[in-house]
């Protein structure tokens, strides 16, 4: 036999036993989205690698070691598997347009690709659905994400398991002049701090600061606050959404370590997370990027988002049992006898046109099999045709749930037959 080919370590099939768990969270998600007014947006999966390394930043785990990038070999050009969605989102919204004298609510959903160790919620290949608001300065859009996520928690029923961190991150002449104090306070520890850390003193210290080294914690929980360096505007911003939460009911936690991996936010960001997952906690994170479409070539716009990690959110869904079982037929069609396949195609089509859904018995084989078959697809109802219904233009109908005779009846009173025994 020739050697079978395997998928790619941390790039998972979704296989059909699973899968309808996906559609209704899709749908779910999709339900809610419109509810808010958010719009989809689709983009490719593929883009230049120097747009994920202008916008995340070089000095990020992204853009530093998780990318997949490679040379396209027709023309050499260096592309990249997305990471994440909102500067492919940004890039297409700028390439067209798509604020000129105008907001934008969009979202999207799909595959993003990250070099990282697999574990259970971290893989090479996973899925996020993302949500950005363009061109509204907030504070009132931020609490909007907030409140539709806290929404979405209560549609899920995950809102038990999850809980709300907020920071803020100023403005990026704010988070330079904290920059420089922290370098200088970083520089007097700098023998304490790890490899990481000694790595990003210069590069990226605020992520020094992100660090789960139990020894740097002390260090850490020292080094200067960001809150103290933010100007009147910055502190408004913030006072503001938080009063907003407040006002709606929605509980937080402040964390001043919040940093998120990615450079382009500022002042809000915020992660709901869980402690039900291990150290893959955060299943959804965002906040405030209002530089980031004027860094991607075009006018300024204030801007806001977030990201939600699909498979985290699956994990927690299976864990907590609130995923709907596998949807059954309505209908299983049991045929035997020459002609009677094609007697059953019609019968099919006749009832999957009055809305209900079947599955047709396709191949040779007895009555007894077939039957076992229609058991296990969990269909209410079995119509059944053999030789004498076929030359008598009848057909059995049957339950397979509950109790019910069965019966034969012309083929024209096929459908009422099974809707009797369906809304029974
Ligand atoms: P983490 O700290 O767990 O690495 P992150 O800060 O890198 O997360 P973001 O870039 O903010 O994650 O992405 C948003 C969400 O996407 C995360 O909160 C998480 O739910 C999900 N996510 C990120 N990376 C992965 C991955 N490798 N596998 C599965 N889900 C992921
Ligand atoms: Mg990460």
């Amino acid at each position: 036999m020739a050697e079978k080919i395997q998928a790619i370590r941390g790039m998972n099939d979704i296989l059909p036993d699973e899968s309808h768990q996906w559609e209704f969270l899709e749908h779910t998600v999709r339900t809610w989205l419109a509810d808010y007014g958010y719009r989809n947006i689709r983009m490719p999966i593929v883009e230049d690698t120097r747009l994920f390394v202008r916008s995340i930043g070089e000095a990020t785990d992204i853009v530093e070691k998780e990318m997949y990038t490679f040379t396209d070999s027709l023309n050499g050009d260096s592309l990249t598997l997305r990471p994440e969605g909102t500067a492919s989102c940004l890039r297409a919204v700028a390439e067209h347009n798509l604020l000129y004298n105008t907001t934008q609510r969009l979202w999207y959903t799909g595959p993003m690709f990250r070099h990282e160790r697999p574990q259970k919620g971290r893989y090479r290949q996973f899925h996020q659905i993302g949500v950005e608001a363009l061109g509204f300065n907030g504070p009132d859009v931020d609490a909007e994400l907030i409140l539709m996520t806290a929404d979405l928690w209560q549609r899920l029923g995950l809102a038990p398991y999850l809980s709300l961190q907020i920071n803020t991150l100023g403005s990026s002449a704010e988070r330079a002049e904290h920059r420089q104090a922290l370098i200088a306070y970083l520089e007097q520890h700098k023998d304490a701090l790890d490899e990481d850390g000694q790595r990003r003193l210069y590069t990226n210290p605020l992520r020094v600061l992100d660090s789960k080294t139990p020894s740097m914690q002390a260090i850490c929980d020292n080094a200067p606050r960001l809150i103290d360096f933010l100007g009147e505007a910055s502190r408004r911003h913030y006072d503001d959404w938080r009063a907003m939460l407040q006002a709606v009911g929605i509980a937080y936690v402040e964390n001043p370590r919040l940093v998120r991996g990615l450079d382009y936010y500022n002042l809000s960001v915020f992660e709901w997370v869980t402690t039900e997952l291990g150290a893959q906690g955060t299943v959804c994170g965002g906040g405030r990027y209002d530089g980031l479409i004027e860094q991607l070539g075009s006018k300024p716009a204030p801007a806001v988002g977030l990201a939600m990690g699909v498979e985290r959110l699956m994990l927690l869904l299976q864990d907590k049992g609130l995923l709907p079982a596998a949807p059954a037929p309505d209908v299983y069609l049991v045929n035997q006898g020459a002609g009677t396949g094609c007697y059953a195609l019609t019968l099919a089509q006749a009832l999957r046109a009055a809305g209900l859904k079947v599955i047709q018995h396709c191949g040779e084989a007895s009555f007894k099999s077939q039957f076992k078959k229609a058991d296990a697809s969990g269909a209410r109802v079995a119509v059944v045709v053999g030789d004498n219904e076929l030359a008598n233009g009848q057909v059995v109908v049957k339950p397979l749930r509950g109790d019910g005779e069965q019966v034969v009846v012309e083929r024209t009173a096929m459908l009422a037959a099974v809707t009797a025994l369906i809304n029974r």
